[in-house]
């Protein structure tokens, strides 16, 4: 059982692949992991890699390939969670031939959408207490005078994502990811799912989809 998930910035991907990586004893193979883990390798291909990274250089196709057959190869798992791969419908096309080579395929793919005003303010409105650890949401969560609720400590604010900086984000990745969307429309494998509620109904609306496959 292999799934893609495709989710835009601030989707709730990151839970969402954790919750299905265990439900179903599968791995979470995002991309960009991958290619750290290789890149801190001392082998030749690692020092290879990091070069690239390091450079801000894209890995081309064929190398990804090569690193994604290795690794699927070496798993010992239910099923795959691809996330951050495929990004174009050549890399789809791809990654269909490699895992028809392995006797596999892609059996869902989940599109985890959201409004992007929710995503904005989940991704900018984090506020965390220095002192007891606790992370709060000032658009979803009731918090008085900026003070924690657990200890009373003043909150403050992770200044990672400005609302600017978020949109571009957000807008790039729909953007560039509308092909791929489109590809897995076409072949009958896309399944749309909300990420707007609370994340138990998310994960078995997710589940629902999968066991029906
Ligand atoms: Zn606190």
């Amino acid at each position: 059982m292999n799934v893609i998930f495709i989710a835009p910035p601030a989707a709730g991907k990151g839970t969402q692949a954790e919750m299905l990586e265990k439900e179903y004893n599968m791995y979470h193979l995002s991309t960009g992991d991958l290619l750290r883990e290789i890149a801190s390798s001392k082998t030749e291909l690692g020092k290879n890699v990091k070069e690239l990274i390091d450079n801000g250089k894209l890995i081309d196709d064929e190398l990804m390939l090569k690193l994604l057959k290795e690794k699927i190869s070496s798993l010992k798992v239910n099923g795959i969670i691809f996330d951050g791969f495929p990004r174009t419908i050549h890399q789809a096309e791809m990654l269909d031939e490699l895992l028809e080579n392995m006797n596999q395929k892609i059996d869902s793919v989940i599109y985890l959408e959201v409004d992007k005003e929710v995503a904005l303010k989940r991704a900018t409105g984090r506020v965390t207490c220095s002192n007891c650890g606790s992370i709060y949401n000032i658009y979803f969560d009731n918090i008085k005078d900026n003070k924690c609720n657990n200890c009373g400590n003043e909150l403050s604010k992770r200044m990672d994502d400005t609302e600017e900086k978020f949109n571009t984000r957000f807008d790039t990745y729909l953007n560039n990811t509308k092909p791929v969307i489109d590809y897995y429309q076409n072949n009958g494998l896309l399944n749309t799912v909300s990420s707007m509620g609370d994340k138990l109904e998310i994960f078995n609306n997710i589940k629902s989809i999968i066991e029906g496959k």
